[in-house]
């Protein structure tokens, strides 16, 4: 098996979800002889590879470092990258938008299929992976020489483990493969939230918060004391509460955390479809019988604006 991890530089920040890649490739490598090679893709990327050269059970890191690409506009690297990926039997990326994005189009010009969101290997072209929103658990079996995959890197354990021994860096050239259809025009970071896709806590409210203040206020300001990123349900979205790229569920993002705290959520089963691999789910709504209770570890029945208040002034 010949594996390669696809991860990206922003700001300067190595993906987080690398690492998880690096546990679900560990238990890819666990059955047969391999090797594995990271693709890191991003501009000025040199400083940031410190971190990595030491990465026991990689083979070989390359490197495509290039502003056409620092923005990440999968469809000016897609083309080479699907050269690229013909070398190696298993190709891996995180299952965020940037993966998302990218991989199909690899599979598209490969004429090939992908599998994603997968959250278990089960043999080296056995994957687990949910459909139908998350109701259905599924084992997919792979005839293609190469494996595209979707990771659901909350899924994996974090690997990192280090060697005395440097990998082999690899500079590629970017081969100016610019897509004209498509044009970067700006980017907007939340600088005071934490990314859904890697969040090991996440603070969620639904509409019954009343208005966006109410929203900043209890649910950013929760978060805030836990160090938590923060989620809404499409309803609370659709009011205008916070921007949709914080929704979670069926039409939104599908979230894995350790920790999932839902307030005055009903647990609708289109929200129910995007938490169901947290860890350990707290529900605090005022309505006994809400179906978010079934799903909840620990539930709390009483009034958010009692209760919210109360916790942020009491956590240190
Ligand atoms: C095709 C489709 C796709 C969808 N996709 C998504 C999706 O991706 N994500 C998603 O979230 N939804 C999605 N929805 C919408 C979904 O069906 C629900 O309407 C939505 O999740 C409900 O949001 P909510 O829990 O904020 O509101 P509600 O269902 O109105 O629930 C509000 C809850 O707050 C409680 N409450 C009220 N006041 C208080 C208080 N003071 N203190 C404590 N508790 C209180 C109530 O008891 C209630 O349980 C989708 C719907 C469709 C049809």
């Amino acid at each position: 098996m010949k594996i390669l991890i696809i991860s990206n530089v922003l700001n300067n920040t190595i993906n987080s979800s690398l690492y998880n890649l690096l546990g679900a490739t560990k238990e890819l490598i666990s059955t047969t002889d391999s090797t594995c090679d990271i693709l890191l893709l991003g501009y000025n990327i040199l400083d940031v590879i410190k971190e990595i050269k030491h990465l026991k059970i990689i083979n070989n890191l390359l490197i495509i470092d290039n502003l056409k690409i620092r923005d990440l506009v999968v469809e000016n690297i897609a083309k080479q990258l699907s050269d690229i990926v013909k070398e190696y039997s298993h190709v891996l990326i995180n299952s965020d938008s940037f993966g998302k994005n990218l991989l199909p189009r690899i599979a598209g010009i490969l004429d090939i299929g992908q599998i994603s969101d997968v959250v278990k290997i089960i043999s080296p072209n056995i994957f687990r992976r949910y459909t139908y929103a998350g109701n259905i658990l599924t084992e997919v079996e792979s005839l293609h020489d190469i494996n595209l995959l979707t990771i659901r890197s909350n899924n994996f354990n974090s690997y990192k483990e280090y060697s005395d021994k440097e990998i082999n860096i690899k500079q590629i050239g970017y081969n100016n493969d610019e897509c004209h259809n498509v044009k970067f025009i700006d980017m907007k970071v939340h600088n005071d939230t934490i990314s859904l896709n890697n969040a090991k806590v996440i603070v969620s409210g639904g509409v019954s918060l009343e208005s966006k203040l109410n929203f900043d206020t209890l649910i950013r300001g929760l978060a805030k004391k836990l160090n938590a990123a923060v989620g809404a349900t499409r309803t609370a979205v659709e009011a205008g509460y916070i921007s949709n790229d914080c929704q979670i569920g069926q039409t939104g993002t599908i979230v894995s955390p350790y920790l999932y705290i839902a307030i005055g959520i009903s647990g609708a089963v289109q929200h129910i479809a995007g938490i169901k691999d947290s860890k350990i789910v707290i529900a605090i709504n005022k309505d006994s019988n809400a179906p978010i209770f079934e799903h909840a570890n620990y539930g709390l029945i009483g009034d958010l604006f009692e209760i919210i208040p109360y916790l942020i002034n009491e956590i240190k």
